[in-house]
């Protein structure tokens, strides 16, 4: 089973040059990929991002515009992170190969992907990156790795068209076990933040790396809605007991 482009979106974060997003929608249209999002786009629409669509006005006809980017990833189970630049604390880190066969596996079991692309000028923050299971680099120059970023959307919507399924996807009825939707891992990681400072664990004066580490070690095992559930009843158990602690 391939990459099915039904349950794929590309979500650019805030790109500041129109004629980028109309070319990565052109690069998304020739590769058989229309899913396109825009978080908070500067300058947009505009007669640039359509010229540089040439063709591809459809597919950015389409663009679905967010001002959040937790509303461009609602309904994702899987969120990746494309990154020109390796950063400090190491992250699962695929290459653009890896990246389509991760997408194929993600979705045979039902689940939506969404790839992401940073700004032109600084990519993406730390902590947007952090909201990702897996950072993608698209092995480069060590001196000068950056590429534009239509170019960066062109090779992965190759790589994801090249991964690409013949038959057509089975539609998978989800389970109540499948992979957590990344909204409620997210809630998850507030209620554990707020959980470890209830039960004196985590300083927020002095908070450290401990919630970047931890987040590592989540998304690395990929939890399912289930687990969820439970690691957020022992939370909650846990600060009761610490409530009734403090208050006798
Ligand atoms: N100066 C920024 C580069 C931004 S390039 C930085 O250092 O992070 C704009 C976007 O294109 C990046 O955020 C990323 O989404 C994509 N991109 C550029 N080069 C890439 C590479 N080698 N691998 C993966 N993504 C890349």
């Amino acid at each position: 089973m391939g990459v099915d482009a039904r349950r794929l979106r590309f979500v650019l974060v805030e790109p500041s040059h129109p004629g980028n997003i109309g070319a990565a929608a052109r690069a998304m249209k020739t590769m058989g990929l229309s899913r396109l999002y825009l978080v908070n786009p500067d300058n947009y629409p505009s007669a640039e991002a359509t010229a540089r669509a040439s063709g591809a006005d459809d597919v950015l006809a389409a663009a679905t515009v967010c001002s959040t980017l937790d509303e461009a990833l609602a309904g994702c189970n899987m969120v990746l992170g494309t990154s020109a630049r390796p950063r400090n604390l190491e992250w699962p880190t695929l290459a653009p190969r890896e990246c389509s066969a991760q997408v194929a596996q993600e979705q045979g079991g039902g689940g939506e992907v969404a790839l992401l692309f940073g700004r032109e000028r600084s990519g993406l923050t730390n902590a947007e990156l952090e909201r990702c299971q897996f950072r993608v680099h698209i092995p480069s120059n060590p001196d000068y790795s950056s590429l534009n970023l239509a170019a960066a959307v062109q090779i992965l919507a190759y790589e994801m068209a090249l991964a690409g399924s013949v038959q057509t996807p089975s539609d998978d009825v989800r389970q109540d076990d499948s992979h957590a939707e990344q909204i409620e891992v997210e809630r998850f990681f507030e209620h554990l933040q707020e959980a470890l400072i209830d039960i004196d664990f985590l300083d927020p004066d002095n908070p450290r790396q401990l919630m970047r580490r931890l987040r590592r070690l989540f998304v690395r095992t990929r939890l399912l809605t289930t687990e969820v559930n439970i690691l957020r009843g022992i939370l909650t158990a846990a600060q009761r007991q610490v409530k009734l602690v403090r208050e006798r």
